[in-house]
C-alpha cells in the first residue's frame, strides 16, 4: 500500500498541480511541497492531509521515495516545523514559498513581515489586500490579490468579477461590519445579537439588534408575561403558546389558591371554541365554577334549553325539523361542556382535598406526642 502510494502518478492529490518536489512523511502519502508548508507552517497542522495520520518529520525530497529509506541523519532540516530537505536547492524553494515579495519591484530585497509588504504597496503603488480574507484565508503571500482603491471595494460588496465562487463579503446590517462569509456572519449574529428560539426552531432567519426589538416580537407574534421579575427578565419570561403562558402565571404570579382556580379556568374556556351559537343566558363554564352549589341545578338547565318554549308558535315542518337538529346540537354540546367542567372541577377539588390531607397528616404528627417504648 505504501510503495503503491509512493509509485503514484506526478499530481499532487491535494492541489492537482504537478509534483515537483515531493513531501514524504512516516504513512508514505506524497504531497507537493506547497501544500506541506501550506499546512506545516501556515496553518500550524502536522497531520496527512490523506490518512489524517499525525507526521512529527516530513521531508522534501525530488523523488519520490519511501520514507524509511531516506537518511534523515545526513539531511539539513527546518527545526521549528520538523521539514527535512534532500538538498540545498529545496531549502531556498521552501523559503521563498514564505517570504514577502513586491511583484512590481523585483530589483526589491523581500520584506520580512507580510505587513511591511501591505506598507510598502500602500505608500508606492496604492494597492491593498482584503483584510478579511488575509486574516481567515491561509494563502501564501505570492498568492494574495492586490486591489486598487475601487476594486477593493468591489471585492467586499460584490466579489471578483474573475472569481465566481466568492460573491464578496457578507454585511452586519446592525454593525455595519462585514465577515468572511454566511458562516462567519451568522456566528456573529447569533453571538452578538438577538434571536427568537421560538421562530428560530422552525427555520426563520430573523435577528434583532437590541433585546428590547426582541421584546416586541415575544409581545406581538408569541405570549410575554410582564408581571412582577418577568418584567426584568430575558427570554425566559416569553411563551409559545397560551397554555404555556397561562400555565407559567398560575405557577409563578398567583397569589391565592383563588387566583389559581381563575387561571386555569382560563385554560378550560378556550377548549370550547368549536361551539356556534353561544347560549347568552345559559349556564357558561365560569359560572359553574364560580358556584359549585349550582351544580346539581345545571344540567337541569341545560336539559331545559334543549326543548322549545311553550309559546312558541310551531314553523313549517322543514324548518322545525332543522331547528330541532340545532337545538340537539346545542344540547349536545352544552352537555358536552358541562361534562368537561365537571371533571376539570373533580379534579381540581380532587387535588385540593389532597393537600388537606397532606395538611391534616402533617399536623397530626407534629401534635402526636412520643409514644413511650
Ligand atoms: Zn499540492
Ligand atoms: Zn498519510
Ligand atoms: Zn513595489
Ligand atoms: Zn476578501
Ligand atoms: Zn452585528
Ligand atoms: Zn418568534
Ligand atoms: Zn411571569
Amino acid at each position: 500500500m505504501a510503495s503503491k502510494a509512493v509509485d503514484s502518478e506526478r499530481s499532487c492529490v491535494l492541489c492537482c498541480q504537478y509534483l515537483d518536489i515531493y513531501a514524504v512523511g512516516k504513512c508514505d502519502h506524497p504531497v507537493c511541497y506547497r501544500c506541506s508548508t501550506k499546512m506545516r507552517v501556515l496553518c500550524e497542522q502536522k497531520y496527512c492531509a490523506v490518512c489524517r495520520e499525525e507526521l512529527d518529520k516530513v521531508v522534501f525530497v525530488n523523488k519520490p521515495a519511501p520514507f524509511t529509506s531516506l537518511p534523515l541523519q545526513q539531511m539539513q532540516y527546518e527545526k521549528k516545523h520538523d521539514i527535512y530537505f534532500e538538498d540545498g536547492k529545496l531549502i531556498a524553494q521552501f523559503r521563498k514559498l514564505l517570504q514577502h515579495e513586491c511583484t512590481l519591484c523585483p530589483s526589491m530585497r523581500p520584506f520580512h513581515a507580510f505587513a511591511e509588504l501591505e506598507q510598502h504597496m500602500r505608500k508606492h503603488h496604492e494597492l491593498f489586500c482584503c483584510k478579511l480574507c488575509v486574516r481567515h484565508l491561509k494563502n501564501f503571500t505570492y498568492e494574495r490579490t492586490w486591489y486598487a482603491r475601487r476594486d477593493l471595494a468591489r471585492h467586499r460588496i460584490r466579489g471578483d468579477p474573475e472569481d465566481t465562487s466568492h460573491r464578496g463579503h457578507p454585511l452586519c446590517k446592525f454593525c455595519d461590519e462585514r465577515y468572511l462569509d454566511n458562516d462567519e456572519l451568522l456566528k456573529h449574529l447569533r453571538r452578538d445579537h438577538y434571536f427568537c428560539h421560538f421562530c428560530d426552531s422552525e427555520g426563520a432567519q430573523e435577528y434583532y439588534s437590541e433585546y428590547s426589538f426582541l421584546r416586541e416580537h415575544f409581545r406581538q407574534s408569541h405570549f410575554l408575561c410582564e408581571e412582577g421579575q418577568c418584567n426584568t427578565e430575558q427570554f425566559t419570561h416569553a411563551f409559545p403558546s397560551e397554555i404555556d403562558y397561562k400555565a407559567h402565571k398560575t405557577a409563578c404570579h398567583s397569589k391565592n389558591r383563588a387566583e389559581a382556580r381563575q387561571n386555569r379556568q382560563i385554560d378550560i374556556q378556550f377548549s370550547y371554541a368549536p361551539r356556534h351559537n353561544r347560549r347568552a343566558e345559559g349556564t357558561s363554564a365560569e359560572c359553574i365554577q364560580d358556584n359549585p352549589a349550582d351544580d346539581a341545578a345545571a344540567p337541569d338547565q341545560a336539559a331545559t334549553a334543549a326543548a322549545p318554549p311553550p309559546d312558541q308558535t310551531a314553523p313549517p315542518p322543514d324548518q322545525a325539523l332543522s331547528d330541532v337538529g340545532t337545538q340537539t346540537a346545542n344540547a349536545f354540546y352544552d352537555h358536552t361542556e358541562l361534562l368537561i367542567t365537571l371533571v376539570h372541577q373533580v379534579n381540581a377539588m380532587r387535588q385540593e382535598l389532597q393537600e388537606v390531607r397532606d395538611l391534616v397528616h402533617s399536623l397530626q404528627r407534629d401534635s402526636t406526642p412520643p409514644r413511650p417504648l
